[in-house]
């Protein structure tokens, strides 16, 4: 049952209301129940921010680390003990700003954890910065005439860099989100879902979206499911955030080829 995984002394949480993260955590953890995953194989392992206060609420292994860094964690973890279940929570600061270096890493040796990147477009815990993804003319409180900078496409980042599933996913349509987390739990390599979620206390404000609703819309007329898109231009598409499945590949992950190595060279060693 989900609240087997659920602390409930802890509850309720910490996030605003009309945060999305709660909405991420328990598509996260019923995804977890249906596989039937024992809280001592599975690991949460999170960074900084909001959604990184998530570790405090799970009673599965977790690990809580430095800012940018939960990728970083997760490597040595999986390593250590490639039969976990490794499973990494990341927002858009920690995920691709500040630990983007890390995340690009993680994809190319398509390191075999499963990472969950909530992407509220901004720094919501420090009170509403700019991030890697803020879209170019949002208003932030370090973009208060308008944003100048681009925001990443975070998914075409790490398809580049070489991951084997990448979907990207929102918090209205949770079916869809159970969906996607549950095919990313299921992928081996890594497997990355980006969560597009709404932080009304900080970027919807910041936008003059006075409600959590107003905000909710906003993300959903920018949603286009990918089935659509591939007939849509580059132009249609600019400041859109294309949904589903981006990629889905069966490369071989790092732990398998890393464990070759050494059954190689203990086959030697007897030898
Ligand atoms: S500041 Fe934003 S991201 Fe953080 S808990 Fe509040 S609504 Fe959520």
């Amino acid at each position: 049952m989900l609240e087997d995984y659920l602390l409930s002394e802890k509850l309720p949480l910490f996030w605003c209301a009309g945060c999305g993260n709660g909405v991420v955590l328990q598509s996260i953890l019923r995804e977890i129940d249906r596989r039937g995953w024992t809280k001592q194989e599975t690991v949460i392992a999170t960074g900084i921010g909001c959604w990184g206060k998530a570790d405090d609420y799970v009673t599965t292994n977790s690990f809580h680390g430095t800012h940018g860094r939960a990728l970083a964690f997760s490597t040595g973890i999986k390593l250590a003990n490639p039969s976990l279940h490794v499973v990494t929570l990341m927002g858009d600061g920690d995920g691709i700003t500040i630990g983007g270096n890390h995340l690009i890493h993680a994809a190319r040796r398509n390191l075999g954890v499963t990472a969950i990147m909530v992407n509220n477009l901004n720094y919501g815990m420090t009170g509403g910065q700019y991030s890697g993804t803020t879209p170019k003319h949002s208003l932030t409180k370090t973009s208060v005439y308008g944003h100048i900078e681009n925001g990443f496409d975070v998914c075409a980042v790490v398809k580049a860099a070489g991951a084997n599933f990448v979907a990207r996913a929102n918090t209205l349509d949770v079916i869809e989100l159970n969906r996607l987390i549950g095919m990313a739990l299921d992928h081996h390599g890594f497997s990355f879902v980006e969560v597009i979620s709404p932080c009304p206390t900080h970027f919807g404000r910041n936008n003059k979206m006075a409600s959590p609703a107003k905000l909710l819309q906003w993300i959903k007329d920018r949603c286009i499911p990918a089935a659509r898109a591939k007939d849509m231009s580059e132009d249609e598409l600019n400041g859109k955030f294309v949904t589903g499945v981006l990629a889905d590949r069966s490369r071989e992950d790092y732990s398998t080829a890393y464990q070759r190595i050494i059954d190689r060279l203990q086959k030697e060693a007897s030898e």
